[in-house]
């Protein structure tokens, strides 16, 4: 593996980062009292000294490996929780110290409520098992008081941070306007699409809605009447699509539906319905009804995404043609 590869995996698994680095401050952090340890022949710490490594490096170098990320982090967040306890009993009052790092690495290794988890059961064990026996009351309190702040501030953080991931999610796969999903989101579904077509071989359908004479609404009541008119379109494609069949805003006032027709006919009636629907109840807001064309194709065996898409393009373009709201589907020879 070159060096770009490593950057580039480094920069887009946050896990396999974390646990690299827990690997680095393992062996440069602990390398050192291992060595002081093997020379007063303190064993038993040396020894658990040399299982934290070994431990740390074997999940890291089974993620490079492998690269799965997910098993190996859980299993080293529940090994640094394990570790850090085990060196409260061999390294005596000092070894507690040791709980505060893991708590927080964990919280950045694996899914918050593991983390927390640990962090607690660990904290219950260190306490009922005696490992903070022989410190002064006030001292034991203290310890336990400010792991159990740490832990739930790093949970606090944690779900900030998966909340705020969830937003990016949805601003970088929705409009904004409609709320329908977005051109970048269907060129992935087209792709995904693509593939179990490839797999399955079960009919998939593609139709292309584009409003008639949309250009005009804008012109005589402004921009945000065609807004409105954009956004009640949507709420009725959604009204009027099948369960299952996908929506998505490609631009402008052209929406595309991703369905699973049984066949051409089944992909005219659908494309029909919601034409009739769209006729019926769309207006511009003053009294004018707003219609729209919609052209459809199905996918070919062996037909790259971007001929499937030009198909039921070209197809719109007859309806336009032809008068405008109507539907045509290519007929696929
Ligand atoms: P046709 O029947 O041939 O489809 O004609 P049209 O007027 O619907 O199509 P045309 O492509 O000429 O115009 C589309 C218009 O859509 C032009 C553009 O200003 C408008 N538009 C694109 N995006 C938005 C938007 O987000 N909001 C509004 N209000 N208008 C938009
Ligand atoms: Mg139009
Ligand atoms: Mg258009």
């Amino acid at each position: 593996m070159n060096l770009k590869a490593i950057q580039y995996r480094l920069q887009f698994d946050f896990q396999l980062a974390v646990m690299t680095l827990l690997c680095a401050i393992a062996v440069v952090g602990i390398a050192p009292f291992a060595v002081l340890r093997a020379v007063n022949e303190q064993w038993l710490a040396f020894t658990v000294d040399m299982v934290i490594e070994a431990g740390t490096l074997a999940c890291m170098i089974y993620a490079w490996r492998t690269g799965d990320s997910h098993r190996p982090s859980l299993v080293l967040a529940y090994f640094v929780g394990a570790m850090a306890i085990v060196a409260i009993y061999v390294l005596g009052p000092a070894g507690k110290y040791w709980f505060y790092p893991a708590i927080v690495a964990n919280f950045f290794l694996v899914e918050r409520r593991h983390a927390l988890l640990i962090a607690l059961a660990g904290l219950a064990v260190i306490f009922l098992g005696g490992g903070l026996n022989g410190s002064p009351l006030t001292e034991i309190a203290s310890y336990l008081v400010t792991a159990t702040v740490c832990a739930l501030l790093g949970y606090a953080f944690a779900y900030r941070t998966a909340m705020q991931r969830t937003q990016l999610e949805a601003l970088a796969s929705k409009d904004p306007l409609t709320g329908l999903f977005n051109r970048r989101t269907l060129l992935e579904a087209l792709q995904s699409t693509h593939r179990d077509f490839a797999r399955d071989g079960e009919t998939r359908g593609l139709l292309v809605v584009d409003l008639d004479h949309f250009k005009h609404i804008n012109d005589s009541y402004g921009h945000l009447t065609g807004d409105q008119v954009l956004v009640t379109l949507a709420q009725q494609l959604e009204q009027n699509v099948r369960t299952g069949d996908r929506l998505f805003r490609y631009g402008g006032e052209e929406f595309i539906v991703l369905t699973l027709p049984k066949d051409k006919d089944g992909l005219a009636i659908m494309a029909e319905n919601l034409r009739s629907a769209i006729a019926r109840n769309l207006d511009d807001g003053h009294g004018h009804g707003v219609t729209a064309s919609l052209g459809g194709a199905l996918l070919r065996p062996g037909e790259a995404v971007q001929d499937w898409f030009a198909r039921a393009d070209t197809a719109l373009y007859v309806a336009k043609n032809a008068g405008r709201n109507q539907v045509v589907i290519d007929p696929g020879q």
